[in-house]
C-alpha cells in the first residue's frame, strides 16, 4: 500500500499532506500511522529513521516503512518530530523480508527491527550539559570549588559536554554532586539531547600551513626563524621529507598521522604541539575506516582441483533450472574453494554475496582465506565486533563498499540490495537458530526466503546434510551436488570406537582417559602431531554432591543443578548466569566431603596437563572465548603449533581446517546419542562425523577415537562407514512415521508464570481452545518439561504439529496467536507469558 507519485505534480511539495506507517522498535502489533509536518515532505521517505511521539514518550529510531495520504481511521495521527537520515539506512528488500520474518516466526515487526539493527544504529537520548546562558564567571559571587572550576573551564571550550565526557576529560568518577552543586549556583543547566550513537573513527593529521607552500622564500624564512629551536626545526625538516610540498600540493593536503609524527622516537610532542599553536602546522580530522582498507594481500585463489571443477559446474548448471543446490561434499572435500570460485563469478555479475557460517569461531579462518581473494571488499559481521563497527559494516553495504559478506545469522539482517548468491555453509547447524530472545528465526531458512526476494541463488552446504533439506533434495524439489573424495592426497579418517565399561573392568581407565587413547596422544605429540578433544560440557562438573548426605546445590532461580566451575572456584548456573563461590563443607551437614560429578572441558584440560605434563593443552568453550580476540588467538596458537592438544566443546568440532591434526578424540559419546529429542540420532551422527572431519584433512591418515559405554549401539556402524544414507534412510522413515518434519511443521507454545498452578491451568485451557481450533491430533501436551523452571518462571509446553490438512499455515498461526492473546489477557493469569517457537530446533 505504498503509493508512488511525485508529489511535483499535483500541487507544491510542501502543501500535500502526507502520512507514514512507521515500525516503533517495540513489540507492538501493527505499524502507526503519523502525519509528515509539510516542511518534512521531502525529507520523509521508506527507509529512514524518524523519532515520533508514543503515548507518554518520544520513541527514538523507528523506521519509515510506507508514505501516502490516507489517514488512519480511528485516531488522530501525530506528527512525526525528526527525520533523521537524509538517505535510507534500510532497504525495501529488508522490509520485505523483515515482514516475513514477524509473519512466519509470529512476532512484531518491532522486534525484528530491534533485532535487525546494529545498535550503534539506535538513537539514545543523552544528558548534555552547557553554561547557563545567564552565567558569567566575572559577576559570579559564588566561591567554585576545584572540581566545579574544572568543569566551567571545560565548558567555556565546548558549547556542550555529557556526563561520560565531563568524567573522562576531568578524570572525576563522581562527578553528580558537584554537577547539582553548579545547577544550584546557576553555573550551569542540564538538556536532553538525541545522539547518534554510530560515531565515525577520526584520526587527527598535520598539514604545514599552506602559507609555506607555494613560495620558496617563505619556507626558508620560516627555517631561518626556527634557527634557534632545533626541536621544532627538526620536526619541521620530519614533515619535509615525509612530504615533499614542492612537488605535490596535494600530498600537503593529506598530510601526516599527528600519532605517528608525536610516537616518532626522534622528535618531541611538545615541539609539534609549539608548531601548531605559531600556526605553522595546521591540525585537521580524517574519518577513517574501522577495518584495513589495505588491498595489498591480495592474490589468486587456488587452481580447482578436477573434482571441484565438476562440482562448480554441476552447482552453475543446476543453478540455471533451480533457485537452491545442496554441495553434500565430505569433510575436506574442498567446497570452501567451490565456494570462492562461485563469488568470484557472482561479483564479476555485479552482484552482492552473503556467506553464512553457523559460528564466530569459524569465521577467523575463513576470512583469511577469503580476504585473500577479495581483499576489501569483504565485510565481516557477527556479534564479537563493536557496535561501531557493526554499524560501519551496515553502512558499508549500504554504500557498496562491500560486496561480500561473511557472518554468522545475524547478518541476514544486513541492508543488501542486490544478492545475487547466498552460500549456506554447514546448513545442518542448529546454531543457526535464534533461541531468544524473539525473532526466534533459523538464518538457513531467512536466507532462502531473502534469496527469493533479491532472485537470487542459494548454495547450501555440509558433509552432514539435515535430514530436511536432503528431503528437498531427493524429491528433486532443490538441486544436489555430491564430492566424494578428500581434496589431494588426505583420505578419511579410520574411527575406533573403545568400549569405557570394560576398559574400567580392566582397569585401564585413567580418570576419564582410557589407556588407548592417552597412548595415542603420547605418540602423537612424540610426532609433533597435534591432538583434538571434544567434550559436550564446559566447566569442570555438572554437578557436586556432598559424600555423606548426598546434597547436591540447585539454581535458586531454575530447576538444575549448579555445575563447578574451578577457575573460577564457583558454582555456576548455565540457564540464568546464577553463580556463588564453592562451599567448603557441606550446607546440610557440615561434611567436608564435597565430591564433583561426571566432567566438563575444564576437567579434561585439567586431567590432561596432570597425565601429560609435557603437552600444551589449550581450551576453547564459553568460557574461554569471551573476550574479542579470544577465537582467532586461539585457533592461530593452535594453526602455529604452539599448543599440541585442543579441548573444547562443539566448537571445535565444525569446519576449521587444521594441516598437522592426526588424532581427535571424542571423551564421551553416550550423553549426545542419548538426548530425549526426535534429532538426537542425526545431531549425533553430525556432530561425529564433523569432529572426525578435523584430523587428517592434509596428507597424514588420521585417527579417531571414540569413547563410548556403548559400542552396540547402530549409530556408530553408520558413523565408522561414512554412511550418510543410511542415516537419512533410516531417519526419514522414522520421521515419516511418527509425524515430524518435514512432514510436519512443529510449532511449540511455552506457558510461563511465577506461580507453578497457574502455568499449569492456563497451558491446559490453552491446549484445549488449540485442539478446538486444529483438531485433535495436532495437540500434544501440555507437558512439563524436564527443565521445568527458569529464572523463576515454571513452564508447561504444547506442541502443534501443522500438515496438509492445515491448508494455510498463515491462517493456522493467525488462530494460534489469536487463542494466545486471548489467554494472556485473562485476569486470573495475571503475569502469564507465553512463547511461540515456529520450527524449534
Ligand atoms: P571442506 O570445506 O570441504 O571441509 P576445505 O575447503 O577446507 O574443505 O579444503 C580442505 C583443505 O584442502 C584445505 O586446507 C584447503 O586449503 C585445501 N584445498 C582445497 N581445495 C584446494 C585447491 N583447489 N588448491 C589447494 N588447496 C586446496
Ligand atoms: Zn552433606
Ligand atoms: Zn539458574
Amino acid at each position: 500500500n505504498q503509493l508512488e507519485f511525485n508529489p511535483a505534480e499535483l500541487l507544491p511539495a510542501e502543501r500535500i499532506t502526507l502520512f507514514a506507517d512507521v515500525i516503533l522498535p517495540l513489540p507492538l502489533p501493527k505499524l502507526y500511522t503519523y502525519r509528515v509536518p509539510f516542511e518534512m515532505n521531502d525529507e520523509v521517505m521508506v527507509g529512514v529513521r524518524v523519532i515520533v511521539q508514543f503515548g507518554a514518550k518520544k520513541v527514538l529510531s523507528c523506521i519509515v516503512a510506507a508514505v501516502h495520504q490516507n489517514p488512519p481511521h480511528n485516531y488522530q495521527a501525530k506528527y512525526i518530530l525528526e527525520v533523521i537520515d537524509e538517505k535510507p539506512v534500510v532497504t525495501n528488500e529488508q522490509l520485505r523480508i523483515f515482514n516475513w520474518i514477524a509473519e512466519y516466526y509470529m512476532c512484531t515487526i518491532g522486534e525484528v527491527i530491534n533485532a535487525a539493527l546494529p545498535s550503534a544504529l539506535k538513537l539514545s537520548s543523552e544528558s548534555r550539559i552547557q553554561l547557563h546562558p545567564q552565567f558569567n564567571p566575572e559577576e559570579s559571587t559564588y566561591p567554585f570549588s576545584a572540581h566545579e572550576e574544572k568543569i566551567l573551564f571545560a565548558l567555556q571550550q565546548n558549547a556542550a559536554l555529557t556526563f561520560t565526557e565531563v568524567g573522562n576529560l576531568l578524570q572525576i568518577t563522581h562527578f553528580h554532586k558537584i554537577i547539582k552543586s553548579l545547577i544550584q549556583k546557576q553555573a550551569i543547566i542540564i538538556f536532553e539531547e538525541i545522539a547518534e550513537k554510530y560515531t565515525p573513527k577520526i584520526v587527527k593529521r598535520l598539514k604545514l600551513s599552506p602559507h609555506f607552500i607555494h613560495e620558496a622564500e617563505l619556507l626558508e624564512e620560516l627555517m631561518a626563524q626556527l634557527a634557534t629551536k632545533p626541536k621544532q626545526l627538526d620536526v619541521v625538516m620530519y614533515y619535509l621529507q615525509q612530504v615533499p610540498v614542492y612537488q605535490n600540493v596535494h600530498l600537503n593536503e593529506k598530510g601526516l598521522d599527528k600519532s605517528a609524527v608525536i610516537n616518532s622516537p626522534h622528535l618531541s610532542p611538545s615541539a609539534v604541539n609549539s608548531l601548531i599553536r605559531k600556526g605553522i602546522l595546521e591540525q585537521f580530522d580524517v574519518i577513517v575506516s574501522r577495518f584495513p582498507t589495505d588491498d595489498s594481500q591480495k592474490n589468486m585463489p587456488s587452481a580447482l582441483s578436477g573434482h571441484q571443477v565438476t562440482a562448480r559446474d554441476e552447482i552453475l548448471s543446476l543453478f540455471t533450472q533451480k533457485d537452491i543446490v545442496l554441495l553434500h561434499g565430505i569433510t575436506g572435500s574442498g567446497k570452501t574453494e567451490v565456494y570462492i570460485d562461485l563469488i568470484k563469478k557472482a561479483l564479476e555479475g555485479g552482484g552482492q554475496v552473503l556467506y553464512l557460517l553457523p559460528e564466530i569461531a569459524l569465521t577467523a579462518q575463513i576470512v583469511i582465506r577469503l580476504m585473500k581473494v577479495f581483499g576489501n571488499r569483504l565485510g565481516v559481521y557477527h556479534s564479537k565486533f563493536s557496535d561501531n563497527e557493526r554499524a560501519e559494516v551496515w553502512n558499508g553495504i549500504l554504500s557498496g563498499r562491500f560486496s561480500v559478506v561473511v557472518g554468522v545469522r545475524s547478518a541476514i539482517f544486513l541492508p543488501f540490495h542486490n544478492l545475487s548468491l547466498i552460500i549456506v555453509d554447514e546448513e545442518h547447524e542448529s546454531s543457526y537458530k535464534q533461541y531468544e530472545p524473539s525473532p526466534r528465526y533459523n538464518a538457513r531458512e531467512v536466507a532462502l526466503m531473502l534469496a527469493t526476494y533479491h532472485r537470487a541463488k542459494t548454495l547450501l552446504g555440509s558433509a552432514t546434510p539435515s535430514v530436511e533439506t536432503y528431503y528437498n533434495c531427493r524429491n528433486g524439489k532443490w538441486g544436489l551436488v555430491t564430492m566424494n573424495q578428500r581434496f589431494g592426497e588426505a583420505g578419511l579418517p579410520d574411527i575406533e570406537l573403545i568400549d569405557t565399561r570394560r576398559e574400567s573392568l580392566k582397569k585401564n581407565m585413567f580418570s576419564h582417559f582410557s589407556q588407548q587413547l592417552l597412548g595415542a596422544i603420547e605418540e602423537k605429540l612424540k610426532k609433533q602431531e597435534q591432538v583434538i578433544l571434544f567434550q559436550n560440557r564446559r566447566g569442570y562438573a555438572p554437578y557436586i554432591s556432598c559424600h555423606d548426605c548426598a546434597w547436591i546445590p540447585k539454581c535458586q532461580n531454575c530447576a538444575v543443578s549448579l555445575s563447578y566451575h574451578k577457575f573460577s572456584n564457583e558454582l555456576r548456573c548455565h540457564y540464568c548466569g546464577y553463580h556463588e563461590k564453592m562451599p567448603s563443607d557441606c550446607p546440610a551437614c557440615g561434611s567436608t566431603g564435597l565430591k564433583t560429578v561426571g566432567f566438563g572441558t575444564e576437567k579434561i584440560e585439567d586431567d590432561l596437563k596432570y597425565l601429560l605434563p609435557d603437552a600444551n593443552v589449550q581450551r576453547m568453550d564459553l568460557d574461554t572465548t569471551k573476550s574479542k580476540n579470544a577465537y582467532s588467538q586461539i585457533i592461530s596458537d593452535f594453526e602455529a603449533n604452539k599448543t599440541n592438544v585442543l579441548v573444547g566443546t562443539q566448537m571445535v568440532t565444525k569446519g576449521l581446517d587444521f594441516e598437522n591434526v592426526s588424532l581427535v578424540g571424542i571423551i564421551n559419546a553416550d550423553s549426545i546419542i542419548n538426548y530425549p529429542d526426535f534429532r538426537a540420532h542425526e545431531r549425533a551422527y553430525q556432530l561425529f562425523v564433523q569432529v572426525s572431519g578435523r584430523a587428517g584433512r592434509k596428507g597424514k591418515k588420521g585417527t579417531v577415537m571414540i569413547q563410548t559405554a556403548n559400542p552396540n549401539q547402530p549409530i556408530f556402524q553408520k558413523i565408522i562407514d561414512n554412511d550418510y544414507l543410511a542415516l537419512y534412510e533410516h531417519e526419514i522413515n522414522e520421521r515419516h512415521k511418527y509425524f515430524f518434519p518435514p512432514f510436519v511443521r512443529v510449532i511449540r507454545v511455552t506457558v510461563k508464570h511465577l506461580e507453578e498452578k497457574i502455568s499449569q491451568a492456563a497451558a491446559v485451557e490453552l491446549a484445549k481452545l488449540l485442539t478446538d481450533g486444529l483438531g485433535q491430533n495436532h495437540v500434544l501436551g501440555p507437558e512439563v518439561p524436564y527443565i521445568f523452571k527458569i529464572r523463576n518462571l515454571f513452564l508447561n509446553e504444547i506442541h502443534i504439529k501443522l500438515d496438509r490438512e492445515h491448508t494455510s499455515l498463515k491462517s493456522a498461526k493467525l488462530f494460534i496467536s489469536e487463542v494466545i492473546s486471548q489467554i494472556s489477557l485473562k485476569k486470573e493469569y495475571k503475569g502469564l507469558r507465553v512463547v511461540a517457537d515456529v520450527d524449534p530446533m
